[in-house]
């Protein structure tokens, strides 16, 4: 059983009650969220290892996406990727590899690292089409459901899954004359190149019930994926990305009811006045399905900085009720990561989550912490309160005038010296203290 039908019969899985320790919250509170599919753990029942719940009143999560490409495609590099994400706090991976040993690496990443390890079967299908039968749109239907199963029996603990595409939205897509920046997401132009040249149905929207009845035997989470997310700013919210959320979400709640754990794959490319807009919707029409932002990437002209448009946009995403952020590195749209981006994504995107949860979850603790510690000039406290302590205290010794007490941004300047010791009476009881 998945531990969504395990919360509905009223059963408090390990799982629940380790979700409500680690978020501080009670357990029969998570326990109603995880039947209701407000929150869900993706914990397949063939790989246990750290559990992380998404969803309701829980903190942000953030995904780290790894991968190899048909150009570079390096298992070991693929792996310090993984690492690297979890050693600097992404609560997820995703290994979305089409290209090389993606089997091996898979496999590599999931023996590596402790996180919950996501992927898109898709791309593995249709890479083993192109080796195989010689084009992806030769692809025997068939195979997208042993990828499913195969992946799913690795340990895979959510997969995104193209399900929300269909016959509908494709014609839509034509009747709005195409977009400015095309189909992004690989499984989304793929599947619909497959069904156009087989003039066929998706067959993850047309039997999903095969699909969830595969997810639920393993426990995996099905993220219903974002084929159709806009991949530049001037096509955000269009016709078709409404249209195939919608459907999402109607299958999120259909895949919910069978006792599938269901969430909701959202944008893309965004301008800041919609973010809020995506949410309301996603959350009304799915039957508040966590909701997993892809990025969101709030301008199209900043390249080599995507991992900071992207903040911006997952920081409103979040305070707005987002669940779930993937992270942008700076690599986006230039090539493929190498594992200095990866830390640059994962603490960009870590810090955006954590701006929403000031917002969304009242989580203001730390930063005034902070601020007593800034104001003490208290640098070890600043160091193990800072997203990143190895960066803070690689630029402070770098530049520091021997005196470790000190700053040099203001030297002898320094406001907090001036002031010290003229204010401390009129703190008495207070928490400012
Ligand atoms: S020197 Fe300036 S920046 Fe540094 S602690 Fe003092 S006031 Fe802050």
């Amino acid at each position: 059983m998945t531990q969504l039908e395990r919360a509905a019969k009223g059963e408090v899985t390990e799982e629940i009650k380790a979700v409500a320790a680690i978020e501080g919250l009670d357990i029969e509170i998570v326990q109603r969220r995880v039947a209701s599919g407000k929150i869900v753990i993706p914990s397949n029942s063939n790989r246990r290892k750290r559990v992380v719940g998404i969803g309701k009143g829980l903190r942000t999560k953030v995904n780290a996406s790894i991968g190899s490409s048909t150009e570079i495609a390096d298992i070991a590099m693929e792996v310090e990727k993984a690492k690297i994400a979890e050693q600097y706090g992404a609560d997820t991976l995703m290994d979305l590899s089409v290209g090389g040993n993606i089997e091996g690496i898979r496999k590599a990443v999931l023996d590596a690292i402790s996180l919950p390890v996501g992927t898109v079967p898709l791309y593995e299908a249709f890479a083993i089409a192109i080796e195989k039968y010689g084009a992806a749109v030769n692809m025997p239907a068939e195979l997208l459901f042993e990828m499913i199963e195969k992946q799913c029996s690795e340990g895979v603990g959510f997969m995104a899954i193209h399900c929300g595409i269909n016959k509908r939205t494709v014609e839509m897509l034509r009747k709005q004359h195409y977009r400015y920046g095309g189909l992004v997401s690989k499984g989304g132009s793929y599947m619909v190149a497959w069904m156009e040249h087989n003039k066929r149905e998706n067959p993850l929207y047309e039997h999903f019930d095969r699909v969830v009845e595969i997810m639920k035997r393993y426990d995996a989470v099905l993220s219903l994926g974002n084929g159709f997310r806009a991949g530049a700013i001037h096509d955000a919210s269009d016709r078709v990305q409404i249209q195939e959320m919608l459907i999402n979400c109607e299958l999120a709640e259909l895949g919910r009811e069978q006792g599938c754990q269901t969430m909701v794959e959202g944008p893309g490319h965004i301008p800041i006045n919609e973010i809020e807009a995506n949410i309301i919707m996603e959350k009304k029409m799915s039957g508040e399905s966590p909701f997993y932002m892809l990025g969101p990437i709030t301008t199209d002209i900043a390249p080599g900085y995507d991992h900071i448009t992207a903040a911006i946009g997952a920081a409103l995403s979040s305070s707005f009720g987002a669940d779930f952020i993937c992270y942008v590195t700076p690599s986006e749209h230039l090539g493929l990561p190498f594992p200095e981006d990866v830390r640059e994504g994962v603490i960009a995107s870590r810090i955006a989550a954590h701006v929403g949860d000031m917002i969304k979850l009242k989580n203001l603790h730390q930063d005034k912490e902070m601020s007593k510690a800034r104001r003490n000039m208290q640098w070890d406290k600043q160091f193990s309160l800072a997203i990143d302590p190895e960066r803070a205290k690689e630029i402070k010794a770098k530049r520091g005038n021997g005196d470790e007490h000190s700053c040099t941004m203001c030297g002898k300047f320094c406001a907090n010296d001036i002031l010290r010791g003229m204010f401390e009476s009129d703190m008495a009881g207070s928490d400012k203290k």
